[in-house]
Formats: C-alpha cells, sequence, structure tokens
C-alpha cells in the first residue's frame, strides 16, 4: 500500500518512498513519501496561506471541527488500531483500549478548552484597563516520534489548531499510517484545505527542512535526546519558539510498607505493566526498578513470576501482551544491551532472548518478526550503560536500596528527568519524595495516568517545556496586552 502527503487538503505524491516494514512479520507492507525541502516548501505555503481564515473563526467553530476529528477518529477505531499495529509492533488491544481513544480525546479536550477559555483583565484607574489577548502564532511545525504514533501527533495537532495556529506535521518515518489516515478524518470532517498538512519522510530531510523553514516559527517536537538537540542548535538562531519532549530512564521506587495497600502480586503486577507495556517503548515506562532491601527477595520473586508469564506474540491476538519490537535497527540496539550485560557477566532474572515459541492465532509466519523476551537484569552497577543510558525497549534493571535518602539520590543520578513512580502507603514519605524526585511527572502508587489539564515534560535532558491545558495555550499563542484608556485623561 502506498500513502501521501496531505498538501493544501489534496493527496500529493513524491518522486522517492520509503519502505515502512511490519516489524510482525519483517516484510515492507506500506510504502511511505520521502519528502524534501520541496514538499515541506509546499506544506508550509498552504499552511501559511490558510491561517488568516482559520484564526479568525470563532473558537466555538475551530471546536466544533476538532469534534467532528474526534467523532471520525472513533468510528473508525478498529482501521486505526489495526494500522497502529501493523506498524509500530504494538498489540491490537493496546492500541485500541489505550492510543486510538486517547488520539480522540486529544481533539475533544481541547475543543472543550477553547471553548470555555477566558483571558484576563486588569483595571488601572476608573478610566484605563489592561486585557491579554492570547494570539496564533503562524504555522506550527509539529515533530512526532514512532512509539505512540497517532497519541503523540494529535498531542500536538489538536492544541496547534484550537488556539488557531495552522500546521505542517512530520510523523515517523516508521509509523506513519495512522496519520495518513488521520488525514481522511480530517477532510471528511471538514477541516478546511491547509490547515493542517502532512509531510512524510526521514528526519534529517523532511524533518530538517520543516525546521530550517522561515516561515515555521513554532517546533513543536517529541523523540530522542541528541535529535532535540539538533532541533534546538537549529531552532536557536532563527529565534524559533521550541518544546522538546524527549527521552527518558525513570525509576520505579518499591517500599515495603506498599504491601499495607496492595499484595505483593498486584505490586509486581503493576510494576511489570509499567515497565514492559507496549514493548517498554513508551517514554515514560520506569526502566530503573529499585526495591526496599527488606522486600527485594519476596517482591523479586514475585516480579519474576509476573514477567515470565506475559505473553509476547502475535499482536492481532487479544492474549498478547507484548508484540515485536518497531524495527530491525532498534531490535539491534536493544539487543546490544542485552549483550553488554551478559559480557560483563550480569544476573539475568528472565528474557535476555529471542522468544522460542510465538503463538499466533492468524497463522502469520512471524520468524523474521522483531521479537525479545521482556528482560530483568539484576543488581546493575549505577556506572553501567545499562543503568544510564535509555534502552527503550523491553530491559529493565532490578536494584535494592536501604533508606529514603539512598534511593533518592540513585533515582536523580541520571541525566534523564522525565518521571519517576513511587509505591508505598507513607503519605509523608510520598510528599516527601515527590518534592526531591528530579521529574516533570511523580506518580504515586499508579503510572500513566494522565491529565491532560496537567504539565506534561521533562526535566535535565528529557526536555525543555511543557505541553497541558494551560501550558499548551501559553506555547502555541502569544500574549498581547492591550492598554484601553477612555476619554482624556482627568488633571
Ligand atoms: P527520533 O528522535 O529518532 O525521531 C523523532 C522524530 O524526529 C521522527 O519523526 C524523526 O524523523 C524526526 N527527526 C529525526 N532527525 C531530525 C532532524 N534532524 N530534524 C527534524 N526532525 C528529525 O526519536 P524516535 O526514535 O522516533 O523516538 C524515540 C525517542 O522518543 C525516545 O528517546 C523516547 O524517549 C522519546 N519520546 C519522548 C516522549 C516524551 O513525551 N518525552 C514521548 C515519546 C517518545
Amino acid at each position: 500500500m502506498r500513502i501521501s502527503n496531505f498538501i493544501g487538503g489534496e493527496w500529493a505524491s513524491t518522486a522517492e518512498y520509503i519502505s515502512s516494514v511490519n516489524p510482525s512479520t519483517g516484510e515492507p507492507y506500506l510504502e511511505v513519501p520521502r519528502s524534501g525541502e520541496n514538499e515541506v516548501a509546499a506544506a508550509v505555503q498552504a499552511a501559511k496561506s490558510a491561517f488568516p481564515a482559520w484564526r479568525s473563526l470563532r473558537a466555538e467553530e475551530r471546536a466544533d471541527i476538532l469534534d467532528r476529528i474526534a467523532d471520525g477518529i472513533d468510528a473508525r477505531l478498529s482501521e486505526f488500531a489495526q494500522m497502529e499495529s501493523d506498524d509500530q509492533g504494538k498489540p491490537v488491544s493496546l492500541a485500541t483500549s489505550l492510543d486510538i481513544p486517547r488520539a480522540a480525546l486529544n481533539f475533544r479536550f481541547f475543543a472543550g478548552a477553547i471553548r470555555h477559555e477566558l483571558s484576563h483583565a486588569a483595571p488601572i484607574d476608573a478610566r484605563t484597563f489592561s486585557y491579554v489577548r492570547r494570539e496564533p502564532i503562524g504555522v506550527a511545525g509539529l515533530i512526532s516520534p514512532w512509539n505512540l504514533p497517532l497519541y503523540l501527533l494529535t498531542w500536538k495537532i489538536a492544541p496547534a489548531l484550537a488556539y488557531g495556529n495552522t500546521c505542517v506535521a512530520k510523523p515517523s518515518e516508521w509509523t506513519s499510517g495512522t496519520a495518513w489516515l488521520l488525514a481522511k478524518v480530517m477532510k471528511e470532517a471538514g477541516l478546511p484545505a491547509g490547515v493542517c498538512n502532512l509531510v512524510f519522510g526521514y528526519g534529517h530531510e523532511a524533518g530538517q527542512a520543516l525546521v530550517e523553514h522561515e516561515d515555521v516559527p513554532l517546533i513543536s517536537f517529541t523523540g530522542g535526546t541528541v535529535t532535540g538537540r539538533k532541533i534546538a542548535e537549529t531552532a536557536a538562531p532563527r529565534l524559533k519558539k521550541l518544546s522538546l519532549e524527549l527521552g527518558g530512564k525513570n525509576p520505579t521506587i518499591v517500599f515495603k510498607d506498599a504491601l499495607e495497600m496492595f499484595s505483593v502480586q498486584e505490586l509486581a503486577k503493576n510494576v511489570a505493566r509499567s515497565a514492559f507495556l507496549n514493548q517498554g517503548e513508551i517514554c515514560l515506562c520506569g526502566s530503573r526498578l529499585y526495591v526496599e532491601e527488606t522486600f527485594y527477595d519476596e517482591f523479586s520473586e514475585a516480579l519474576v513470576r509476573e514477567v515470565k508469564a506475559l505473553t509476547v506474540g502475535d499482536p492481532r491476538d487479544a492474549s498478547s501482551f507484548m508484540g515485536p519490537l518497531v524495527s530491525s535497527e532498534h531490535l539491534a540496539k536493544v539487543s546490544s544491551y542485552i549483550q553488554h550485560a551478559k559480557d560483563t557477566g550480569l544476573k539475568i532474572l528472565c528474557g535476555g532472548e529471542r522468544p522460542t515459541a510465538l503463538p499466533s492465532s492468524t497463522g502469520r509466519d512471524l520468524s523474521k518478526g522483531y521479537f525479545v523476551q521482556p528482560t530483568i537484569v539484576a543488581d546493575v552497577p549505577e556506572s553501567s550503560r545499562l543503568q544510564k543510558e535509555e534502552v527503550f525497549g523491553p530491559v529493565v534493571t532490578l536494584s535494592r536500596f536501604k533508606s529514603e535518602d539512598e534511593v533518592v539520590a540513585l533515582a536523580n543520578s541520571t541525566r534523564y528527568g522525565l518521571s519517576a513512580s513511587l509505591w508505598t502507603n507513607s503519605l509523608s514519605r510520598a510528599h516527601g519524595m515527590a518534592a526531591r524526585l528530579e521529574a516533570g511527572t511523580v506518580w504515586i502508587n499508579g503510572w500513566m495516568i494522565r491529565d491532560l489539564r496537567m504539565p506534561f515534560g521533562g526535566v535535565k535532558d528529557s526536555g525543555l517545556g511543557r505541553e497541558g491545558q494551560m501550558d499548551s495555550l501559553h506555547f502555541f499563542t502569544e500574549p498581547k496586552t492591550v492598554c484601553v484608556r477612555f476619554g482624556r485623561q482627568e488633571k
């Protein structure tokens, strides 16, 4: 199947195409446009032309269109979920319950936000006051990664459009399919031509051209820290507004007193889910697990039991918890960390290999798919690559700690700071630690509970800026202060 760019409300072809592979079978299944400067220039021009009319619509009119896009996503739920799975490797069940509904929610949420938005005003004296207009910025450049393709792309498109900008979006070259489906939905929903344009292709070509383009004053990027740094280097001298959502190496911290609330099995189940959901390919996955020493043996036994029971198999099967990794390149990267653990004599508690049996009720040949077992490596030195670098796959480390001070220091001893999760029944410990952990989000007795009203982003190498209701408003608009005086000033 071949997909097209979506520029000015029309489908547009390119001279060359990238072959995108289905990671379950290792077979090519999608031809993705290989766009460059010309396609980006055409898309930016379309977005620029559409901007004056789009920004002039009443908020209510924009909100109605966003709601219709959400309805269109819901109506095609299974088509989206199937494609997301074929592109990315995630179980169809996960895409159906999480990725696609959350993508629809992104549109509904920002439609609601602009219906209820208020600006503020400040009286100066009886005849004078100031008020703030929040104005859209122009053509937003939106660049997204492959792990939660539609969900993260719509997390950018929805607020950009809601607040009156037009946009050019560039999804990951590995997972472009659902963005193309979204374009169909946007067309059906009556989004005016040129308001949202999709340009597919490689990051160093289409992505770079978008960041460099002089008519794109704002870039919202989600992806790896190395790419984020490169984008910052390109954007900074051009004085572009920039939001960077980058990598993570998130700690999960388990105290023994969590047993006052959960059974050991419940704790193990929750921690396993937060480590291995979506094959561990979520920037928020807990990849460094720290367990209180007095509870370590009991917990690690339960965790290993839980993880060994996770089914790795055909992502089209409802029973599969994990599918394949996204690509052969990524499998090679993740495998290199497992090899490093083996080469340095580290203790692998479970996993560490390709699964020997891959259950599939569809009868598909999965022998060339990019599967790997969920893997736990124990007692890894803090200086190890495994403890320091983002693997972004189903490989986690398990360590023990004695005290709060020690585990806070360990948790913070990374260049990343995206999220942390903490399991404890002690209120004072929970809030005390939340204050000390260096992270954009701290979950207490939970994980990946998202509230779109809250700021989302990371500290340190995990990013720059925040998105979320008010933060997205601030990012996707510029405030203008208008000072009004009625009549002549009395002497
Ligand atoms: P990546 O950085 O390789 O690519 C992300 C996007 O950037 C892709 O669309 C790619 O084509 C594009 N790109 C690459 N080079 C570019 C350039 N020079 N200019 C412009 N665009 C360019 O990341 P990835 O491998 O797709 O995604 C995995 C990474 O994303 C992980 O590090 C993960 O932690 C991170 N991530 C972060 C969050 C978050 O919210 N903080 C969420 C999801 C993923």
